[in-house]
């Protein structure tokens, strides 16, 4: 790590009263400097309560996004604002709309790994980890859920009693482990319990031993007495699992699971960006009056 850069980092921080949130997937030496690392959700919660004037957010344009909505006073600063969660953009208004139209008490659950405007066009916003709770607590018979079909998939074998709408939307990263990958992998360590992000289709789902947001896998592997784990997942994770587990050994399944807008920040980027104020976000006031909505009700239903 570059000490000097970190050091500068942390003087600029303290001048401007910023904080550094990072997201599990971003490289381990951002993670290493940031004040809060964590998963969509938590990172959320993080921003809709903090009391620095500038949030510096390590991740993909998504969640940028959220955290100026949350906070529409405070700079929220991208330190590259390229970085974009293909996903975030798999699902047309069009759609929606059109689904409201054929079903009279939908109610439209977004991903939070969503783009604003398809948040603004939701009802509810929701992450891997609190997926499951909210939708339960929605009195509505019929569910649209956007944009992550292996997600709405999971949570809708979880939620029988429902209704579920799905849109053709995808992780790319987590969509192309299959179920002969995981069979590979188990193979060639037998004794590894399989964990597995709900991103990943239902066929790897199917043969997994735990199912979770990335904090749920982190927590599972932590407290489990196994210590081989094959991970379905971002690798990013794995810095943090390795850190917590140093005596445990964890599997990628696929070569290249690797999320490469996540892999955009540096620290030089995490400099510039604190230095000049440069990748600021904005999200139009229209959109957010909409989309706060959809967001507000997910840091409720989700306590
Ligand atoms: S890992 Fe997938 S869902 Fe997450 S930011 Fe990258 S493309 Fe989006």
């Amino acid at each position: 790590m570059n000490n000097s850069l970190v050091t500068s980092i942390n003087e600029l921080k303290k001048q401007k009263n910023a904080i550094i949130l990072a997201h599990y997937y971003v490289n381990g030496e951002i993670q290493d400097i940031a004040d809060y690392v964590g998963d969509s959700f938590y990172l959320s919660k993080i921003a809709a309560n903090t009391d620095a004037d500038i949030i510096v957010f390590c991740g993909v344009s998504f969640m940028g996004e959220s955290a100026k909505m949350l906070n529409p006073n405070k700079t929220v600063l991208m330190p590259d604002i390229d970085a974009d969660c293909a996903m975030a953009h798999m699902c047309e208004v069009s759609y929606i709309e059109k689904v409201r139209k054929e079903y009279d008490d939908v109610a439209v659950v977004c991903y939070i790994n969503s783009t604003a405007e398809l948040k603004s066009y939701s009802d509810v916003c929701v992450t891997s980890s609190n997926a499951l709770k909210i939708v339960k607590a929605l009195p509505n018979k019929n569910i649209l859920f956007i944009p992550d079909k292996n997600l709405g998939h999971y949570i809708s074998k979880l939620v029988p009693e429902k209704n579920f709408i799905f849109n053709d939307g995808h992780c790319p990263i987590h969509n192309k482990i299959l179920s002969k990958h995981i069979n590979e992998a188990k193979e060639s360590h037998p004794l590894a319990k399989v964990l597995s992000h709900p991103e990943c289709p239902a066929e790897v789902l199917e043969i997994s031993d735990f199912i979770g947001s990335t904090s749920e896998i982190i927590d599972y592997a932590l407290e489990s007495n196994d210590k081989e784990f094959i991970v379905a997942t971002e690798v990013g994770v794995f810095h943090k699992l390795q850190k917590d587990n140093p005596d445990k050994v964890f599997y990628p399944v696929i070569e290249n699971q690797i999320c490469k807008d996540m892999k955009f920040i540096t620290l030089q980027k995490i400099y510039d960006s604190l230095l000049n104020g440069t990748g600021e976000m904005n999200v139009s006031n229209e959109c957010t009056e909409t989309a706060l909505n959809a967001l507000d009700k997910m840091l409720v239903l989700g306590k």
